[in-house]
């Protein structure tokens, strides 16, 4: 049986108490939120934190809301909060796509949109997907709150901008005309990519305003693809274009062989999958604006 090393644990009422714990127990000290990653770590030894400090309390982290024409999501909204909001469906449906393809329902019942950005496992599908819709991440510290682009948060493998002494509040996304998908492939259901990727489109008439993509365990830095998305920006939104764009993804991205495919695979679905959500954002995009979705 695994049994994680002794550590303190505490249950912060507000972020202000969080801070507080954090500052007492000093770097060693680590906030739990849906645990399913932190504590498996702990239990293989892989972390060994001297205090816990559990915010599953702090209510009001875990609000989904538009605010000052902003999708906010609460650091501690659980997976499956990402998947029943309408207003995140309505907005960015990428999100139920990648919600519905991550874990099962018992993982999407406890783990939260904060534990998922902040583990930074690469393969983690909602960092590639704020980074396509160009999210930004609202980090507080007892100093006060600051704001870290989503592309520029994620600081290397499980490692990211906020400090030992701060926290992942809340993420945000300007809400605007866009459409937007998520493509996976899995080995089994409930698995953890082999490899994804999330696309974001804004059209004038056939032109492609504004592309996002974003990659999932594909060693994209920062999750994203930003010579795919320079490419798209201002060309038509054709098929022949999109297969371009998946090709750059491709080429700049660097996958890693592990148990779930070799380099060549991997680098495959980077640009089957680039292509496809294109396309299903595209489709969604004309949609909408014959009143679907
Ligand atoms: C069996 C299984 C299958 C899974 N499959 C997938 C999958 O297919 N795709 C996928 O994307 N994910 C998958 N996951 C990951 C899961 O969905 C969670 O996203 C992940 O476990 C992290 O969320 P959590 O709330 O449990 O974080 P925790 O385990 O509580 O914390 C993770 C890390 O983030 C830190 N942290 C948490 N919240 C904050 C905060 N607000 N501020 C600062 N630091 C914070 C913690 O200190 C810790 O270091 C899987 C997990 C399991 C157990």
């Amino acid at each position: 049986m695994q049994v994680p090393a002794q550590f303190e644990y505490e249950k912060a009422a507000s972020v202000e108490h969080a801070l507080s714990l954090l500052a007492k127990y000093g770097p060693e000290s680590r906030i739990v939120a849906g645990g399913h990653s932190l504590i498996p770590m702990m239990k293989l030894r892989l972390a060994q934190p001297l205090a816990l400090i559990d915010i599953n309390d702090v209510a009001e982290l875990a609000r989904i809301s538009v605010e000052e024409g902003m999708l906010c999501i609460g650091a501690m909204a659980r997976h499956a909060d990402l998947l029943a909001s309408a207003v995140v469906g309505e907005h960015f449906p990428l999100f139920h796509d990648a919600e519905r393809m991550i874990a099962d329902p018992i993982v999407r019942n406890r783990g939260t949109v904060g534990g998922s950005l902040c583990q930074a496992d690469p393969s983690e599908d909602l960092s590639g997907s704020f980074a396509a819709v160009r999210a930004e991440a609202v980090v507080q510290g007892r100093q006060g709150q600051r704001v870290v682009p989503i592309r520029e948060f994620f600081t290397g493998p499980y490692q990211t901008a906020v400090a030992d002494d701060e926290m992942l509040i809340m993420v945000r996304v300007p809400i605007r005309s866009s459409a937007s998908a998520y493509e996976k492939v899995e080995r089994r259901a409930g698995d953890w990519a082999v490899g994804a990727a999330a696309a974001v489109l804004r059209l004038e008439g056939d032109t492609v305003a504004e592309a996002g993509i974003g990659l999932t365990a594909l060693g994209a830095r920062n999750f994203y693809a930003p010579e795919a998305e320079e490419f798209l920006a201002g060309g038509p939104a054709t098929d022949e274009r999109f297969e371009r764009a998946g090709d750059i993804a491709a080429e700049h991205c660097a996958p890693i062989a592990d148990q779930r495919g070799p380099v060549d695979y991997k680098r495959h679905l980077a640009a089957t999958l680039t292509v496809r959500a294109l396309q299903r954002a595209r489709t969604r995009w004309h949609g909408r604006r014959n009143g679907g979705n």
